[in-house]
C-alpha cells in the first residue's frame, strides 16, 4: 500500500483535525512548548471556526503535577507513558465519545490517586495538560544544566531548567541507563539544592573556636559562625591541601586515607582515587560500594575474578528468564525497575521474584517464591541440585571454565528440593520448575539486592546466586584457557573464571 500524506484530501483532513482540536484549547497557555500550536502554525491555521466545549475544571490536588484537562487533546501519550513505559498503571482512558478523557485510578483527583509522581506523563504530554505545578513550565529558563541524578546508582541523566540560579523543573535526558525516564527522586527531589541550611560559601574553623566537648556542646547549632568563619574558595582549598600535605610530609603517606561516596559519578570516583594515590601517595582508598556490597564483591571476586557486575539492567531485554532475589528495585532503583517490568510484560519472557517479604515487583512476576526468611541459600542450593540432577548443566562450560564442580555436586546431594521444601516453605515442584526454566532458557539473568548482601551470610548467598548462574542456560561459544583461574580461587573450591564474552548474566542492585 502507498499512503500519500500530502495529497490535497490528506492535507485538508490534517487541517480539520487541528482546527477541531484548537477550538477546544483554552485561552491560557500551560506550556512554552505546545506541540499542537507548533503544528497549527506549520499548516498556517488561523482562528478556529468552531465553538469550544465546556472546559473541565483544573485538578491541582497533586503537590508536584498540575492537571489542566481543558488543554487535553486525548492523544493518550500520558496513558502509554504511565502504563507501557513506567508500568505504574495509574492513568487510564475513561468514558466514551466526547466525554473521553484520561483519568487517574477510578477518576480520582491526581493527589488522591496511586500516582508515584515519576512525571513520565508530564514529559510526554504535548499540550501542557500535565505540567510541573505552580506554573514552573511557563517560566522561560535562562539556562540548562545537564547533570547525573545523585540519588541512586542507576545513574539517570537529567536536564535542570534554571532561571536566576533556581531550578524551575527537571526533564529526563537520553542516557544509557534511563533513556529519558526518571523517578520521583530525580524529577522532583531538587528542592534541597535551595535549602537555606546548605552551605553556599566555604567555612574555615575559627582560631578561637572551642576544641573541647563542653565548649562545642555550648555552641548554638543553628549558628555555624560561632565555630567557623567565611573564607574564599582559594583560601579553603589552600588550607585543606596544606593540612593534608603537612600530615603526609610529617607522618608519611600511610597516615592518610580516602573513602569515596556512592553519590559521586564515575568520573568523580576516578579523580578521587587519583588524588589519594598520586597526591597522598597511598593506596589507602576505598569506596562505599565495598561496604554495603562487600559480600557481593567478595563472592564476585572469588567466583568470576572481578568485583564488578557483568551486565546493564537493560539486558533484561535480551533475557528469557529473569530472577530478582531479595531486592526491591521498584522502590530503591525505580528507573531500573521499569526496564525489568517492561521485560516481564514482553511475551515469551518470565520474571521470577524471590523474596521473603514481598515487594511491588511481585505483581509483575510470573512466579513469586516467598521463601522463609534466612532460607535463601537452601533454595538456591535446591535449584542447583535440580539443574545438576536433571542433567541441565552446560558440561562443556563446566569442564573448561570451572573448578571444584565435583565437590559442589557432592555437596548438593543433601539439597533435594523435596528435603528443602519444608525448610524454605516453597513446594519442591515449584523449585524444580523454576530451576528447569532458568537452566533451559536461551539467556537468563539474576539480580540480587541488599536482602542478599546485607546478611549475616551474605557472601554465601551471593555465591549461591553466582553458582546458579554458572549452571544455567546454554551459552554462546567461549574462549580462554581453563587454567585462567587463580590458584587461590581453585583452592577455595568454586573457582569459576571470568569470560569477557559470556560473563554470566548477573547483577546486584
Ligand atoms: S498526554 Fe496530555 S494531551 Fe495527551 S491525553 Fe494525556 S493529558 Fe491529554
Ligand atoms: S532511578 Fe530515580 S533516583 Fe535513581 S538515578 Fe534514576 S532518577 Fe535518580
Amino acid at each position: 500500500m502507498i499512503a500519500h500524506s500530502d495529497s490535497e484530501r490528506a492535507l485538508k483532513s490534517q487541517r480539520m483535525v487541528l482546527e477541531l482540536l484548537q477550538s477546544d484549547m483554552p485561552e491560557p497557555d500551560y506550556t512554552l512548548k505546545n506541540e499542537l500550536d507548533r503544528w497549527s502554525k506549520f499548516v498556517d491555521l488561523g482562528k478556529p471556526r468552531f465553538q469550544s466545549r465546556t472546559e473541565p475544571p483544573a485538578d491541582l490536588s497533586h503537590p508536584a503535577i498540575a492537571v489542566n484537562l481543558a488543554a487535553c487533546i486525548q492523544c493518550t501519550r500520558c496513558v502509554r507513558a504511565c502504563r507501557d513505559v513506567q508500568n505504574n498503571d495509574v492513568i487510564g482512558y475513561a468514558y466514551r465519545g466526547a466525554r473521553a478523557l484520561p483519568v487517574f485510578d477510578l477518576d480520582d483527583p491526581m493527589g488522591d490517586s496511586s500516582c508515584v509522581a515519576c512525571g513520565e506523563c508530564v514529559q510526554a504530554c504535548p499540550t501542557g495538560t500535565l505540567m510541573p505545578s505552580n506554573g514552573m513550565g511557563l517560566i522561560k529558563p535562562d539556562k540548562q544544566v545537564e547533570p547525573v541524578c545523585l540519588y541512586c546508582g542507576v545513574g539517570c541523566l537529567l536536564t535542570y531548567h534554571i532561571k536566576d540560579n533556581k531550578i524551575l523543573h527537571v526533564e529526563g535526558r537520553d542516557g544509557p541507563s534511563n533513556h529519558n525516564r526518571l523517578c520521583v527522586k530525580g524529577r522532583y527531589g531538587y528542592d534541597y539544592v535551595h535549602h537555606k541550611g546548605r552551605l553556599t560559601k566555604p567555612l574555615i574553623r575559627r582560631d578561637d573556636a572551642p576544641k573541647d566537648k563542653v565548649g562545642i556542646d555550648a555552641v548554638d547549632p543553628n549558628d555555624p559562625y560561632t565555630l567557623f568563619r567565611e573564607a574564599t574558595g582559594e583560601e579553603a582549598l589552600d588550607k585543606a591541601a596544606g593540612g593534608l600535605r603537612k600530615i603526609r610530609d610529617q607522618h608519611g603517606s600511610s597516615a592518610l586515607a580516602g573513602f569515596g561516596c556512592a553519590k559521586g559519578s564515575n568520573e568523580e570516583a576516578y579523580l578521587f582515587q587519583k588524588l589519594v594515590r598520586v597526591g597522598f601517595g597511598t593506596n589507602n582508598v576505598d569506596h562505599c560500594t565495598r561496604l554495603c556490597h562487600s559480600t557481593s564483591v567478595a563472592a564476585l571476586m572469588e567466583m568470576i575474578g572481578s568485583g564488578a557486575v557483568s551486565n546493564q539492567v537493560e539486558d533484561v531485554a535480551n533475557s528469557e528468564v529473569m530472577i530478582v532475589i531479595s531486592a526491591n528495585p521498584t522502590e530503591n532503583h525505580p528507573v531500573a525497575a521499569t526496564f525489568i517490568k517492561n521485560a516481564a510484560h514482553t511475551p515469551g519472557k518470565t520474571l521470577i521474584v524471590m523474596d521473603p517479604k514481598g515487594n511491588p515487583l511481585v505483581r509483575h512476576g510470573h512466579y513469586y517464591l516467598q521463601f522463609k526468611a534466612d532460607s535463601d541459600i537452601a533454595v538456591l542450593n535446591a535449584m542447583m541440585q535440580t539443574i545438576i540432577e536433571e542433567g541441565l548443566t552446560d558440561n562443556e562450560f563446566i569442564a573448561t571454565r570451572t573448578t571444584g564442580f565435583d565437590e559442589l555436586k557432592e555437596h548438593l546431594k543433601d539439597y533435594m528440593p523435596e528435603k528443602i521444601a519444608p525448610i524454605c516453605g516453597i513446594p519442591a515442584e515449584t523449585i524444580r520448575e523454576v530451576a528447569r526454566m532458568y537452566a533451559k532458557a536461551k539467556a537468563s539473568i539474576i539480580f540480587w539486592g541488599m536482602g542478599i548482601s546485607q546478611h549475616v551470610h551474605g557472601t554465601d548467598s551471593a555465591r549461591g546466586d553466582l553458582a546458579v548462574s554458572h549452571l544455567g542456560p546454554d551459552r554462546p561459544p567461549r574462549h580462554g584457557p581453563a587454567s585462567a583461574a587463580r590458584p587461590e580461587q581453585r583452592a577455595r573450591g568454586l573457582g569459576f573464571r571470568p569470560d569477557p564474552d559470556v560473563l554470566p548474566r548477573l547483577r546486584k542492585c
